[in-house]
């Protein structure tokens, strides 16, 4: 290869690229280990990537993926460590890799095209033929891409009939997935069902009875009346409050904790009660304890 000097400057630049690539996914393993994200005020490591870091959301998706899969997988870790595999790369065998297959895997990321290795991936995971997403077309209107088993797509044909029978109209896919879905929040959603509660019986958090448990250190389920209270004041979302004072709000995987654990004689009173995200959950347990 002749030498230029943009060659030897670009092959240079490339080098200390794909190193502190593999340096990132090195800290990045232990920052997740030592949860440092949650003490830094971020409920995942992602988010903690993308606001903190200014990662792209898929640079970051894929360093994490990566860096999860190395902590399992010493042979991944090597690969990268050494530059023998990028991060890129990396990222299309993490659904198949494992410690058992992890040279076949490792050798086909570095050596064969993109499409062949998303090709023979697939062959081992059906599921992964099709990837899930939800595409915007234009306002209100998206495209919705999903792969389903004979059995999903019985069902669904079940639905479709059932639906255009009750409503004496056709139903197509768009309606047979509404129809599901608002059976599923009317008994499923906390939110739904405490909103329903409180046009009922008009239940307030200020009115709610305090119960206190009979025996302290036994945990009893929290009564649905005051379930509902605390759901409508919190809006079933968590409270944790961002070093910058903002409500963190996570509405996804929220628990309700116990603010005096009821080990320490703890009520359900709903002033004893709020909700915390998992990751946000986890570490103020993880925190007490330590402080213990
Ligand atoms: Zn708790
Ligand atoms: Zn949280």
């Amino acid at each position: 290869m002749q030498n230029h000097p943009l060659h030897e400057q670009a092959l240079s630049l490339a080098k200390c690229y794909l190193h502190t690539e593999a340096a990132l996914i090195d800290v990045l393993q232990k920052i997740q280990a030592q949860k440092v994200f949650l003490k830094l005020g971020y409920a995942s490591l992602f988010q903690y990537c993308v606001e903190a870091l200014k990662l792209a959301e898929n640079q970051a998706y894929t360093l994490i993926g990566v860096s999860r899969k190395c902590h399992e997988i010493p042979e991944l870790q090597k690969a990268i460590s050494t530059g023998h595999l990028n991060a890129s790369r990396a990222k299309r065998i993490l659904p198949v890799v494992n410690n058992d297959n992890a040279s076949l895997w490792i050798e086909k990321a570095s050596t064969l095209t993109q499409k062949e290795v998303e090709r023979q991936v697939a062959a081992t995971n059906p599921r992964l033929l099709v990837q899930e997403r939800v595409k915007p077309r234009c306002e209100d209107r998206s495209m919705l891409v999903t792969g389903i088993s004979d059995s999903h797509k019985k069902k669904i044909a079940r639905i479709r009939e059932l639906e255009a029978q009750s409503t004496s109209k056709p139903c197509g896919i768009e309606e047979a997935l509404d129809a599901m879905a608002s059976l599923y929040l009317e008994r499923k959603d906390p939110l739904e069902k405490a909103a329903r509660a409180l046009t009922s019986r008009q239940v307030a958090v200020s009115t709610a009875p305090a119960i206190q448990n009979k025996d302290s250190s036994k945990r009893t389920a929290i009564p649905a009346q005051i379930k509902h209270s605390v759901v409508n004041r919190d809006q079933a979302k968590c409270q944790f409050r961002l070093p910058t004072g903002k409500l963190f709000g996570a509405t996804q995987w929220v628990d309700i904790h116990h603010v005096q654990p009821v080990s320490d004689g703890g009520t359900n009173a709903p002033e004893n009660l709020v909700h915390l995200c998992r990751s946000h959950h986890h570490a103020h347990h993880v925190f007490e304890k330590q402080r213990a």
